[in-house]
């Protein structure tokens, strides 16, 4: 098939195409994905990174035009080309507008396992990724140790020294706040308040026990109050998420496959997901396993079971609260709740049935915060100006509380706000539902 690249791309010849083009094809993105794009351009004015630049090389089309070049050896994964597909956040507002369905996420997903593959980035950043990703996150007990130590380090005069050191201060704003206990999970299950409408499992995550464990708690205390047994197996594990995102496919298999264990033994009629893009992963799980033969069926019923738990909670319907919180809020819509699992109503839906919340939008409440995954970590300048329009569009909205559901947009809007001298309160959806719940001692 002859493909026209758009005008405004680098050179395509002679900027290192590579010899190895024919190989390289088989691993990077499927060739069905990548001609679905008709280059018609209505996913340049959602793209957060194409609004910044003003840049096609960085915009979704500009992309896909990249990788088309790549695959048809045009055009070598030279550092440009990998630097064009790392500012990538990935968070598919373009997959949610494209007419032509091109599924963008899969696409990037496969370029940075392609750029893994090759070994085309900087090897320090491969060497601590790979040891992230394949020797922290599929294991509980050593994230548990390290959040351990890094509490410690949080709560002595050293983090305080440390924080006001020029340079350092940006790396150290980095890492999340620890919460003082951890959400762990546990054999027995959490018992519903009444009677039981159904059985559930919870996934725990690896970031979220620790640097959020108020909300898988008050997650647990939400489900069990509207009739949900809750299961949370301590043989589950990270979702694998950082892993695609990050070019390690193989992982995050290993990862679903544990997952899909955990949770098909336990038995559940759903497994219910409190971090948007940890969902947006096991919703996908069918993929990432569509060719093992021992798990592609498996995956698919767990991928059928996955909720997240704002949807879930509104399918139920939810219990409203009695609970009175006269607040003013305003929500910010994760990118894998709103564009990969194309949720927005739920938690709009549930917010208003909290007695006294004024809900209020903010502007472009659905374009990405900068948060995504390591990117605040790998991309600190685009992922600051993000961050800095979002704490505006907050600002601007007068609300005293943000509410949102990913723990990484969570931390993002924390970082910023509090940068920016606001003490607008953020929080996760079900914090506000429990509190509304608790004030009555309904919780
Ligand atoms: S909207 Fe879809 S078809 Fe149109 S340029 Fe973007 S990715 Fe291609
Ligand atoms: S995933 Fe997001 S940042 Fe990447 S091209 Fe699509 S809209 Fe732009």
């Amino acid at each position: 098939m002859a493909i026209s690249p758009h005008p405004n791309l680098p050179p395509q010849r002679g900027e290192g195409a590579s010899k190895l083009g024919t190989i390289l094809q088989a691993l990077g993105p499927r060739e069905e994905d990548l001609y679905k794009c008709v280059h018609c351009g209505l996913c340049l004015n959602v793209c957060p990174t194409y609004l910044e630049t003003g840049l096609e090389t960085e915009s979704p089309r500009g992309r896909i035009a990249l990788m088309k070049g790549v695959r048809e050896s045009r055009v070598g994964l030279t550092p440009r080309v990998v630097g064009h597909m790392e500012l990538c956040l990935q968070c598919r507002a373009c997959e949610a507008v494209c007419p032509s369905g091109v599924p963008f996420g899969r696409l990037m997903e496969a370029t940075r396992e392609q750029i893994v593959q090759q070994r085309k980035a900087p090897w320090l950043r491969r060497a601590i990724l790979r040891f992230v990703f394949r020797h922290l996150l599929p294991h509980p007990g050593r994230l548990r140790f390290l959040g351990n130590l890094l509490r410690l380090y949080q709560r002595s005069p050293l983090w305080w020294l440390v924080q006001r050191l020029p340079g350092i201060q940006r790396l150290q704003g980095q890492i999340p706040s620890l919460s003082s206990s951890f959400f762990r999970p546990r054999v027995e299950p959490f018992q519903p308040q009444g009677s039981k409408k159904m059985r559930v499992g919870l996934l725990s995550g690896c970031v979220m026990p620790m640097a959020q464990a108020a909300t898988m708690e008050a997650a647990v205390r939400v489900l069990t109050r509207n009739g949900c047994q809750v299961v949370a197996p301590p043989s589950q594990t990270c979702c694998g998420a950082l892993n695609i995102h990050g070019g390690d496919g193989v992982g995050a298999q290993r990862m679903a496959r544990r997952n899909i264990d955990a949770f098909l033994d336990a038995g559940v009629e759903a497994v219910v997901v409190a971090s948007a893009g940890c969902g947006s992963t096991m919703k996908e799980y069918a993929h990432l396993l569509r060719d093992d033969p021992a798990y592609a069926d498996k995956a698919k019923r767990m991928s059928a079971l996955v909720v997240d738990i704002t949807e879930l909670l509104a399918r139920l319907p939810l219990t409203p609260p009695h609970g009175r919180l006269p607040l003013r809020v305003t929500y910010q819509d994760p990118c894998h709740l709103a564009h990969a699992q194309r949720i927005t109503a739920a938690p709009r839906q549930l917010l208003r049935a909290i007695p006294g919340v004024e809900l209020v939008e903010m502007e472009n409440a659905s374009r990405c915060c900068g948060a995504a995954g390591l990117y605040s970590a790998l991309q600190p300048q685009m992922s600051r100006q993000l961050g800095e329009h979002k704490v505006d569009a907050v600002l601007a909205t007068e609300a005293q509380v943000v509410a949102t559901a990913n723990p990484g947009c969570m931390m993002q809007l924390q970082a910023w706000l509090r940068r920016a001298g606001s003490g607008v309160r953020v929080c996760h959806v079900v914090e506000l539902l429990d509190e509304a719940y608790r004030q009555v001692g309904e919780g």
